[in-house]
């Protein structure tokens, strides 16, 4: 295999332990704890990195709440010049941020080339929403025109903690620190156990791009240590969490000791429908993409897959060629379209469920073991099950992974219906010519985003967040400034 040849300030990245981030110093977890970071690929240890608890949280907390006190008040033009800069750098350093998310989470370096890509084009959006913080004059309604002034203004919530998974370990502290930043927040950032090394890295620059010292803070460790005490923290004004439905209930009940603010992007099971009119050419590559981007470890993966019955057996048969197709290989190779999974955990419980599909009577067409040639790393095959019945359970809960499940249909309402079947909310599909049909379904689906013709076009400028259980909130586009502000009415007498 013709693997890139990592990149010597990856390497020296990597041979020393990372620190945790705090006031603008680089030090030692106050247990001078440390933890080890593993390459999904090769299942060898690549860093050591420090494993912060409650008394880091502490420090990292007190140092946000007093660069709070400044940072709220600096010129808007001043915070987005600085948010400017940061995408700047991330920019200029993609290929070496590219191979530690690859070294760290697995999957292929195209990949990682596009989430680089992706943070620093949110970070300019976000630093463009800077100077752009309004709110609004209304005249007081029980009183003559002219009488009062009455508006409203948009304070920086306060100090936020963000807490993040590893599916997405660039992008995902990006969807959070870049708008806190941009309205006048400050930050402690708790990467996932899995992938710390970007989130490490990052502080890197956000030092180098000049931000004031506490304004951004880092504490890595683990949920328990790290998470737990920050969402519960009295100091703390706010946490956004990504991550699963059941860490995301702990948090909420967490948070409720101050009464912080919570946004929660949480699990999925989202519905992808082709109807019989829908032009398969683009459909079968769009549903195969939807579940095996990113090995399926994304919380809008379009893991149901609805098939009208009359071209069921063309699905069918095209989705199981796009699988094969799939190039399996460590990131680091070029041609790699499918890495590992990102942790042995992660794998165990993918397996788990493709044993369960069998065992609940699921018929598997395609993968459901790991691909021959492969002594180590965590891959698996992109897996696909026909589920006549729909009573599997893969067919309700979320996996996680790289596995699809195929159900067909033939009447549309009761297609709503089944799509509107699920605890979660999060994203949904529908592939057709037939554009009324798709608005109509469209209003239909219990679901935060609906692609038409398309598959997780996520996108700075489209609210994100899911109904039901898939979350609080939504995140990007206007709606995510508000989730990192207060509204302030002030009514002034003007006689
Ligand atoms: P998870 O436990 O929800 O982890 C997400 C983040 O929450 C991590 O940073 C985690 O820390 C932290 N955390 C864990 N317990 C916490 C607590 N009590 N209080 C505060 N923070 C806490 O996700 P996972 O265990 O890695 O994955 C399990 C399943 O979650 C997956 O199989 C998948 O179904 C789902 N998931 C969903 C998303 C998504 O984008 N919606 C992303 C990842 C996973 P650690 O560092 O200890 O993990
Ligand atoms: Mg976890």
């Amino acid at each position: 295999m013709a693997l890139n040849t990592v990149f010597p300030e990856v390497h020296n990245f990597l041979s020393k332990p990372t620190q945790l981030f705090i006031g603008g110093q680089w030090v030692d977890a106050v247990s001078k704890q440390t933890f080890e970071v593993e390459n999904p690929a090769t299942q060898q240890v690549i860093a050591h990195v420090a494993k912060g608890d409650a008394a880091d949280v502490d420090l990292a907390v007190d140092a946000a709440n007093k660069a709070f006190k400044t940072w709220r008040y600096e010129i808007p033009a001043t915070r987005a010049r600085l948010l400017f800069k940061l995408a700047d750098l991330v920019e200029k350093h993609t290929e070496e941020l590219a191979q530690i998310l690859t070294l760290d989470n697995g999957k292929p370096l195209l990949y990682s080339r596009h989430e680089c890509g992706a943070a620093a084009h949110i970070l300019r959006h976000f630093a463009g929403f800077a100077t752009k913080v309004e709110g609004r004059q209304v005249p007081v309604s029980g009183a003559p025109n002219g009488a009062f002034l009455n508006y409203t203004l948009r304070d920086p919530v306060g100090v936020c903690g963000l807490i993040v998974p590893w599916n997405f370990p660039l992008t995902m502290c990006i969807w959070k620190l870049a708008p806190a930043m941009a309205v006048g927040c400050t930050a402690i950032l708790k990467p996932a156990e899995q992938t710390p090394l970007i989130a490490v890295r990052l502080m890197q620059l956000f030092e180098e791009a000049g931000f004031p010292a506490g304004v951004v803070n880092l504490v890595t460790g683990m949920g328990i240590d790290v998470g737990q005490p920050l969402s519960a923290h009295m100091n703390v004004n706010k946490v956004a969490f990504t991550g699963s439905t059941m860490v995301g209930k702990a948090i909420a009940q967490q948070a409720t000791s101050n009464m912080k603010r919570v946004t929660l992007e949480l699990g999925g099971k989202s519905p992808n429908i082709i109807l019989p009119d829908a032009d398969l050419s683009k459909a079968i590559p769009g549903a195969a993409q939807a579940i095996f981007y990113n090995q399926g470890q994304v919380c809008t993966a379009g893991s149901r897959l609805y098939v009208h019955e009359k071209v069921l057996d063309e699905v069918l048969d095209g989705l199981c060629k796009q699988a094969q197709g799939m190039k399996i290989a460590n990131g680091l190779d070029e041609a790699s379209t499918m890495g590992p999974l990102v942790s042995e955990r992660q794998y165990d419980r993918v397996n788990r469920y493709i044993e369960q599909a069998l065992a609940d009577g699921a018929e598997l067409l395609t993968g459901g073991k790991r691909p021959e040639g492969f002594d180590k790393g965590y891959y698996l095959e992109p897996t696909i099950f026909l589920d006549r019945e729909e009573k599997a359970c893969i067919s309700k809960e979320e996996i996680f992974g790289p596995v699809l499940t195929v159900m067909s249909w033939s009447d549309t309402d009761e297609l709503v219906e089944r799509a509107n079947n699920s605890i979660y909310g999060l994203a949904a599909g529908i592939w057709t010519q037939d554009l009324s049909q798709a608005h109509r379904i469209a209003a239909q689906l219990e679901a935060g985003s609906v692609w038409v013709n398309c598959y997780n076009v996520v996108d700075p400028v489209s609210p994100f967040g899911g109904y039901k259980q898939s979350g609080w909130g939504r995140e990007m586009s206007h709606d995510v400034i508000e989730a990192y502000t207060e509204t302030k009415n002030v009514c002034v007498n003007l006689y």
